[in-house]
């Protein structure tokens, strides 16, 4: 399977990278060798996953990977996996895909020493702890889908247009070069992605969360954390707990 690079080494330096199109050249690739790869797509929540995943199926078979120990508190982490998986089985049923599920485990601690560590607790959303969070995910991500031999992983949450897709990117590119597993490039907001997957989440009834989920995105943001426990603990006791 092609390797992004060899894509993005043919481009003009001085260009802003349209991640989509090199995206889309990858594809043109497996297009042309008549292959279906499989690839380990991480994401934190159903609402990024719902349109990337209606784009890739077409083209490869994929693994949602959940593995997000940045959120906080327990039981909203809970919540979003289980609204993650319950929109897969929905997703499945209604395309009949076959999207596969995986979840990291939960390990808060992880993510708040690495915050802790880095003194990077008083940055705002868009900057280095988010940086630094999406380095971790990405790395886990890619350790994952080396061990259980996928061709390549990649990021549902180049869709969402809170974040930046050339920094989620650059990142992948970066994590690639430790694991045997090549990143795939996206930036799933373009093609009017981001409204298709509005679309989507109506139409699946898919939760749509109020913060990053973070416990610091969530104070400054002064999210009533309290309340979101209470309501998340709700749902998960109403559909089940997965841990
Ligand atoms: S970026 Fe936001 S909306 Fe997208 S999957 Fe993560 S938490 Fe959900
Ligand atoms: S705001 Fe979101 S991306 Fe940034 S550190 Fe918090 S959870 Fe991670």
């Amino acid at each position: 399977m092609i390797d992004s690079t060899a894509i993005l080494a043919k481009l003009n330096k001085d260009q802003k990278i349209n991640y989509d199109k090199v995206l889309q050249k990858v594809i043109k690739t497996w297009l042309q060798a008549n292959a279906r790869p499989k690839i380990l797509l991480h994401s934190c929540c159903a609402p990024c996953s719902t349109y990337s995943l209606a784009y890739l199926n077409e083209f490869a078979d994929i693994t949602i990977y959940f593995a997000n120990s940045n959120i906080h508190p327990r039981a909203e982490y809970l919540r979003r996996e289980l609204v993650q998986k319950q929109f897969i089985e929905a997703f499945n049923q209604k395309n009949g895909a076959e999207i596969q599920f995986l979840a990291a485990p939960y390990e808060p601690n992880q993510f708040i020493d690495m915050v802790q560590k880095n003194k990077l607790a008083d940055e705002p959303e868009g900057g280095s702890r988010c940086a630094a969070c999406f380095q971790m995910r990405l790395d886990i991500v890619a350790k994952k889908a080396e061990e259980l031999g996928y061709d390549y992983f990649g990021s549902a949450l180049t869709l969402s247009p809170k974040k930046d897709s050339g920094q989620i990117n650059e990142i992948g590119l970066e994590v690639q070069r430790f694991f045997e597993t090549k990143y795939l490039p996206s930036d799933f907001k373009k093609n009017n992605g981001y409204q298709k997957s509005i679309e989507m989440c109506k139409e699946y009834n898919v939760y749509r969360q109020c913060y990053c989920g973070c416990i610091f995105a969530a104070k400054r943001q002064e999210v009533d954390l309290k309340q979101v426990k209470k309501e998340a603990q709700a749902f998960v006791d109403k559909y089940g707990k997965t841990e």
